[in-house]
C-alpha cells in the first residue's frame, strides 16, 4: 500500500526537508527525497507516520529492507539508526569540517557503513556535494555536533 499524501507531507515537514540518515538538505539536491519505512513493509512495517522517515535516494536505496548492519569496529551486528526512536546527535557527528559523518556508537558506525554515508564505496559525489554545501554555508545543519580536529 502506498503512503498517503497527507502522511508524506507530514514526514517532509517533520524532517524539515532533511534526510533523517545523512542529514542532506533536500533544498540543495537535484532529486526529491523519498518516504522511508523504518521497519520495512516486507517485515510488517506500517504506513503509520511513526514508522516513516524522510530519506534521500542514496540512503533509501542503499538501505533496502535491512534493519541491521555490522559495526566495523567490533565486527558485531548492530541495529541501524532508527530516526523515530533515537536522536541523530547521539549516534553521529560531523568530522572534516562537516564533510564526513562519524559513527559514535555501534548503531552509528553500522549505519555509516551500511548506508555508505561517506560514499567510500561509491563515486564520491556525496562528498563533493557536501563540500560545495559547506563552502556555500548550507552545511552541516547548525544543530549537529561537529568534532574538532
Ligand atoms: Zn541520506
Amino acid at each position: 500500500m502506498a503512503v498517503s499524501s497527507p502522511s508524506r507531507r507530514l514526514v517532509r515537514e517533520r524532517a524539515q526537508l532533511q534526510c533523517e540518515y545523512c542529514h542532506a538538505d533536500e533544498r540543495w539536491q537535484f532529486i526529491r527525497f523519498t518516504t522511508d519505512h523504518v521497519l520495512p513493509q516486507s517485515a510488517g512495517g506500517s504506513d503509520d507516520p511513526d514508522n516513516l522517515a524522510l530519506a534521500c535516494r542514496n540512503c533509501n536505496e542503499r538501505r533496502g529492507n535491512r534493519v541491521e548492519g555490522r559495526d566495523p569496529q567490533t565486527g558485531h551486528v548492530a541495529a541501524i539508526f532508527h530516526p523515530r526512536l533515537e536522536t541523530w546527535a547521539t549516534h553521529f557527528a560531523w568530522a572534516a569540517a562537516g564533510i564526513r559523518i562519524v559513527g559514535l556508537t555501534p548503531i552509528g558506525r553500522a549505519t555509516v557503513e551500511l548506508l555508505d554515508l561517506n560514499d567510500d564505496r561509491h563515486n564520491g559525489v556525496v562528498l563533493r556535494t557536501r563540500q560545495r554545501d559547506v563552502s556555500d554555508g548550507y552545511h552541516p545543519p547548525p544543530e549537529d555536533p561537529v568534532l574538532s580536529e
